[in-house]
């Protein structure tokens, strides 16, 4: 097979993936289940049909409503969709066939539901991270960045980030960093290795930096609003695993 077409047939069922992970989103912050019941409107309840389930589709279809009730569907729903086809096409088309796509295309997907969750409640739940810890750990022995640089990255990412936290604590007297987002930095490590984690920790800083200044000079937040961290450690580990080793050597160039 062409990997042209391997890498479209991938991202058809990266959507019907991302169909799922919208489903985490929206049911894992609010303690449902994430197996049952069938998917429904959550402004009026209503089951939906299959034909009201085909991603991106669907919502193009009914005009972002939905049938019955009328209210509007969140345009998160399709973007989460085209991002899970996206990731599964480019991962699939640029690692090729193997252990080392399908690690990435999970890290990738517990990015996009980390992402969402903490945008909107603040929170990033221990059942994506810490399973996250175990599966990019296991993954590290059969390929990249090996067990090693695996092991010393969820001890690096989650360590640095928690000596941060409490050193934040120790200064400020009140939580700048939550143990969510160390436990989603030690996954981030056991999927990169130490190496990318540090950059995935720098970027995120830097990032976070420009929106809060930005927000500064815009007034709409002073010093003490907070910007949910684990969105730009998604963001930041999206860009490492994927520049972040040219920029590494870039980096590394310098001295
Ligand atoms: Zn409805």
């Amino acid at each position: 097979m062409s990997p042209i077409l391997a890498a479209i047939i991938a991202a058809a069922f990266g959507a019907l993936i991302g169909s799922f992970l919208n489903v985490c989103i929206y049911r894992l912050p609010i303690g449902k289940s994430i197996v049952w019941p069938a998917s429904a409107c959550p402004s009026c309840g209503r089951s939906l049909s299959w034909f009201e389930n085909i991603p991106v589709l669907s919502y193009l279809a009914l005009g972002g409503r939905c049938r019955s009730c009328k209210n509007g569907i969140s345009i998160r729903y399709p973007i989460v969709e085209l991002l899970t086809a996206l990731l599964f096409g480019a991962a699939w088309w640029y690692y090729g066939p193997g252990a080392l796509a399908v690690s990435r295309i999970i890290f990738g997907s517990a990015l996009i539901v980390l992402f969402a969750i903490d945008l909107e409640h603040q929170i990033l739940p221990n059942v994506i991270t810490l399973p996250g810890v175990m599966v990019g750990f296991a993954f590290s022995f059969f390929t990249e960045p090996g067990w090693q640089s695996s092991l010393i990255g969820i001890v690096v990412g989650g360590g640095s980030l928690y000596a941060i936290a409490e050193g934040y604590y120790f200064v400020r007297r009140e939580e700048g960093l939550g143990m969510g987002d160390v436990k989603m930095l030690a996954m981030i490590g056991a999927f990169l290795g130490w190496q990318l984690t540090l950059v995935t920790l720098m970027m995120a800083s830097f990032a976070g930096s420009i929106i809060g200044v930005a927000l500064i000079a815009l007034r709409r937040g002073d010093m003490k609003y907070a910007l949910p961290f684990g969105t730009f450690l998604s963001l930041g580990a999206a860009l490492a695993a994927t520049v972040g080793g040219p920029i590494l050597d870039w980096y590394i160039g310098l001295w």
